[in-house]
């Protein structure tokens, strides 16, 4: 018997009514492991009903006792670090370390939130004008909601409910369908965390509960992170619904590698960044730009040996560099622009299709793919694979090399590596990309500081985390305050006389 998962509603798990449901896999053996139940708009309403009634004695209760149960929260999800980072393994494919990491990159920016005494103080003016005293403060919005992809099925989510909850706003999670095991997990430990029944909630669904949401008056905002068009959409649909929204999109990252990096360095490093987690982050490197022809020549030697002793297997075997890709649907889509890159005249050194891993045969595998002599023009390079495809692309000076992620129409995150910090230097403050990286290859921002692409790669105006966290989800208001003379002047101790 495949077994039924749930949503989580009210502190408990809620059966799924609507009789429509997804099948959630396990990418390496390609088994339909459960089967996920597919919210209707009855099904989210009544989880905003609960929601919403649970987030008034949330927003009254102060931030430290709010911060305490994320403190406790996190010890909890430390305690069952390895349980949770199984579980995602499971249904993602990504490595068993590399879920810990997927787990570890959410709980630090809980972490963070729980300095939100801080973080939501208001501001005061003294006498700003005569007798006037002038003071902001930051209020929750209400309910709010997230929409969340799956190549993150763990940070992404806390990436949103650390702020969201922190602040005093009650939370509705929509995490991607592919695997919502942990987010549903996350929601038990909020529970036993001491989190009050209806402030985090999983609705699990599709189309029809993302719309719910979008159309629901009592959703004060959306975050979104996914692909561009969806994202895109879901921007203009909140932003005319009258809700706020910061909406994540796709990504293609460039590498820029200048003649006097270490070229041993950024091999090791384009393994990581172009190939870790099958190419399924949307910091992912999948473009490598080395300017000058003698660059490119060495680079290709080092990364073509490389890539040849990687390992592609289970995320469980502690042997394995990557794992499958996440959908049978996602292999055939990568094997594809495998295909349009060999048909658009680029050169594929090495093809990962057709990888077979002995003993899990009908998981979804691709292996590490190289193309070298990439041009602008090609689909490969303007599209995002969202695999484990890996483009070269030859300028011949810095400024081509600039250019290139600057044009480019995603704006995620973009690196340099060189030793020249002049060179470093310009590269970050021209570069039309929100996220830079100095001879680091993934440049995803700490918890404090906060992560947000441009141009297609982010629609809004607050990034994620950081203090943009706490912005996003509270409003301002300010007071302005006059008291009248009062009783210095008015009060009289002496008995007032009949007149
Ligand atoms: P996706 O866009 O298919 O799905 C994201 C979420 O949207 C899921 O919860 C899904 O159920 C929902 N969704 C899908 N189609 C929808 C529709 N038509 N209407 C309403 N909701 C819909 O993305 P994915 O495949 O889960 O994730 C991969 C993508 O996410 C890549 O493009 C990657 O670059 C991007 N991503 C971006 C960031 C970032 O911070 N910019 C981070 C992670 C992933």
């Amino acid at each position: 018997m495949t077994r039924e998962l749930s949503h989580y509603v009210g502190g408990t798990h809620a059966a799924g009514t609507s009789g429509r449901f997804a099948d959630v896999y396990n990418p390496s053996t390609g088994a339909v492991q459960s089967r996920l139940p597919l919210a209707s708009v009855d099904e989210v309403r009544a989880a905003i009903d609960v929601a919403e009634a649970a987030q008034i004695q949330w927003a009254a209760t102060n931030p430290q006792r709010r911060a305490r149960i994320l403190n406790k929260f996190v010890d909890l999800v430390y305690a069952n670090m390895d349980e949770l980072a199984a579980l995602l393994t499971l249904e993602h494919g990504k490595t068993f370390p590399d879920s810990k990491g997927d787990i570890q990159r959410g709980l630090e920016v809980i972490e963070f939130c729980a300095a939100a005494p801080h973080m939501l103080k208001g501001e005061f003016s003294d006498s700003a004008g005569t007798g006037i005293d002038v003071h902001s403060m930051r209020q929750p919005l209400g309910v709010v909601a997230g929409i969340t992809p799956f190549n993150f099925p763990a940070m992404i989510p806390l990436w949103k409910a650390g702020p969201a909850l922190a602040s005093g706003n009650s939370y509705i999670l929509k995490p991607s369908e592919r695997d919502p095991s942990v987010p549903l997990r996350l929601a038990e430990l909020f529970t036993e965390a001491g989190l009050p029944d209806g402030v985090f909630n999983v609705v699990n669904g599709d189309k029809e509960a993302v719309d719910a949401l979008l159309e629901d008056p009592r959703v004060q905002a959306i975050g979104f992170v996914g692909s561009t068009p969806i994202a895109q959409s879901i921007y203009a649909t909140a932003a005319a619904n009258g809700k706020r929204a910061q909406c994540f999109g796709g990504a293609k990252n460039h590498m820029v590698i200048m003649p006097d990096a270490d070229l041993d360095m950024v091999a090791d490093a384009l393994m990581g960044a172009g190939y870790g987690s099958a190419g399924e982050r949307c910091m992912a490197i999948s473009v490598a730009i080395p300017v000058g022809e003698e660059t490119a020549d060495v680079l290709v030697a080092k990364l073509t040996e490389r890539i040849g002793k990687l390992r592609v297997g289970d995320g469980m075997d502690e042997s394995s560099d990557f794992g499958p890709v996440v959908a049978q649907s996602a292999k055939e889509r990568i094997e594809n622009y495998i295909q349009v890159g060999v048909d658009e005249g680029a050169s594929l050194l090495i093809d990962g299709r057709g990888l077979v891993v002995p003993g899990h045969e009908d998981g979804f595998w691709v292996g590490p793919t190289l193309f070298d002599h990439v041009t602008e023009s090609m689909r490969i390079y303007k599209e995002e694979i969202f695999g484990p495809v890996l483009c070269i692309i030859r300028a011949k000076d810095y400024e081509e090399a600039l250019r290139l992620p600057s044009e480019h129409e995603f704006g995620n995150g973009v690196s340099i590596f060189t030793r020249d910090g002049d060179t470093a230097r310009n590269f970050t403050s021209r570069v039309q990309v929100g996220m830079v990286g100095v001879n680091v290859p993934i440049p995803v921002p700490i918890a404090y500081y906060t992560f947000g692409g441009w141009k297609a790669s982010g629609f809004g105006d607050l990034n994620q985390h950081g203090a943009d966290g706490f912005r996003f989800y509270t409003k301002t208001k300010t007071v302005t305050t006059r008291w009248p003379s009062g009783i210095r002047e008015g009060t009289s101790f002496v008995m007032p006389e009949g007149s």
